[in-house]
């Protein structure tokens, strides 16, 4: 048990006080914790939620990043089976030897698999898309303590509905993941027009069978332009001979980049013509391992205590691509936000699962910008966060739950429209309303006053 009672993300926009803290190492320790107390409970893995998703007033937390060991792994068919509070880099750490990669996860390498599962999150992969597509198993401890095993084939209704539940389900305590091969790949860049962006995706993106990384990154202030990423497979020798990335500390650099663009006058024309010209002139042939195991650190400001960077996605239908562009930049511009960057990627058709964000195949659009931390400027946030969701839906879209939950009910809805399976399945499951966090008390709780 921890006595800093209070739990919060890396924005420090989301201080929850909880009950208290436990910190489980086993799938026993998680069922006597959730037997031996008959309150709620929140769930946390790396805490890179923002919008206070892994926790709850008053709340029992599980704080799960001591269950992070490996448990099984075979080389031959390239599985590796964990405890669900490992992080993707360590995971990488120890395929790496055996040329191995993580199938699907996200840029960065510091995230849980369980907390991965629970939001289904997608990186910038070609040809796949949601990380339930690599997942072919996992173990969950549900309210009433029982322990269940699920895979694509059994279970299948807890399978596809705990994935990107939000934790709401159950504590997922273990999983069995899909490998891939740790490639050489290598950058191909271009600069384009905004409009132009879709063929150029279609003709030499889409269906390339070498494509393993791609995105695009929309230049802000006025989002006419983009710059197109792809890593190809190659056989090519490495121009960095370092497999993996260090992490930790060291990312001076990284962080000015990121300061001068958001704070700087002419920053962000600066790292249109002076920065990004010059980061892409050279030849980079590297490790898929080292590509996909980037360390948040470098996005790290010297403090957030007046300003934070924070995350928004919309996610949009790749055939609407060129309705969506001018819509989001479009609000975005009007209410000047302080964007630090738009990336663009694609996912292929999520399996099935209840919150499925990839209904079809689609593109996602990843903001990054600056906000103040004051309310005034959280209320502000708020306004164009809720323009920029009727955008996306009104595009067939729809937006990313791990962020600050801004959307009123009506939106979220219209957004996910199996939420109400969801909630049914919920009530059946845990009638108690044990499992809970922000957004499970925001969306869900006040559904409780109905009757089923
Ligand atoms: C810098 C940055 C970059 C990002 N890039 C991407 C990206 O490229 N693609 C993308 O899809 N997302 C991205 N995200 C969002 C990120 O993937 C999610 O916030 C993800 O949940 C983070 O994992 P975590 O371990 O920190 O989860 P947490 O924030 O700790 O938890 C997220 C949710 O999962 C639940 N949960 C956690 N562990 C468990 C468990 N074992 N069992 C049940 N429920 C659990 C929590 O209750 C919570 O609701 C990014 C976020 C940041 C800060």
């Amino acid at each position: 048990m921890q006595n800093n009672l209070v739990v919060n993300d890396v924005t420090g926009l989301n201080p929850v006080t909880v009950w208290a803290i436990n910190k489980p190492q086993s799938v026993e320790d998680v069922v006597e914790a959730i037997r031996r107390f008959d309150g709620p409970v929140s769930v946390g893995g790396g805490h890179f939620s923002m919008g206070g998703q892994t926790a709850s007033p008053n709340s029992l937390h599980l704080d799960m990043r001591s269950m992070n060991k490996v448990l099984l792994f075979s080389p031959v068919d390239k599985t590796i089976r964990v405890q669900a509070g490992i992080r993707w880099c360590d995971i990488q750490r120890f395929v790496d030897p055996h040329d191995l990669s993580v199938k699907i996860m996200q840029t960065y390498a510091n995230f849980t698999v369980g907390g991965s599962l629970s939001v289904n999150v997608h990186g910038r992969y070609m040809g796949l898309g949601p990380v339930i597509l690599s997942v072919r198993w996992f173990k969950l401890v549900m309210a009433d303590g029982s322990v269940h095993e699920c895979t694509p084939t059994q279970n299948t209704e807890l399978f596809y509905a705990v994935i990107g539940s939000y934790g709401g389900l159950g504590v997922i305590v273990e999983v069995e993941l899909q490998l891939a091969d740790n490639v050489k790949v290598k950058r191909l860049a271009m600069k384009m027009s905004a409009r132009d962006y879709i063929e150029h995706f279609k003709a030499k993106v889409r269906h390339s069978k070498d494509a393993i990384f791609h995105n695009a990154d929309l230049y802000p202030p006025d989002y006419e332009r983009a710059r197109s990423v792809t890593w190809v497979r190659t056989e090519e020798a490495v121009t960095e001979p370092r497999r993996l990335h260090r992490g930790g500390a060291g990312y001076a650099l990284e962080r000015y980049f990121v300061w001068a663009v958001t704070e700087t006058p002419l920053g962000k024309w600066r790292r249109e013509y002076l920065i990004d010209p010059l980061l892409y002139a050279s030849r980079k042939v590297h490790w898929r391992n080292f590509e996909a195991s980037y360390d948040v650190a470098e996005l790290e400001p010297a403090s957030r205590k007046r300003t934070t960077y924070v995350l928004q996605e919309y996610f949009v239908p790749v055939e609407r691509f060129d309705e969506f562009v001018p819509k989001m930049a479009e609000v975005l511009k009007r209410h000047r936000v302080n964007a630090l960057n738009v990336s663009v990627r694609h996912a292929q058709a999520d399996p099935g699962s209840v919150m499925a964000w990839a209904r079809g195949e689609t593109f996602a659009f990843v903001l990054y910008y600056k906000q103040r931390t004051r309310d005034s400027a959280k209320n502000r946030v708020a306004v164009w966060t809720r323009e920029l969701i009727d955008a996306a839906v009104s595009c067939g879209g729809t937006y990313y739950l791990p962020y600050q939950p801004h959307a009123t009910e009506e939106q979220f809805h219209a957004a996910y429209p199996r939420a109400k399976e969801l909630f049914a399945l919920k009530r059946r499951l845990d009638p108690g309303f044990r499992f809970r966090n922000v957004l499970w008390d925001k969306y869900y709780a006040p559904t409780l006053a109905t009757p089923t």
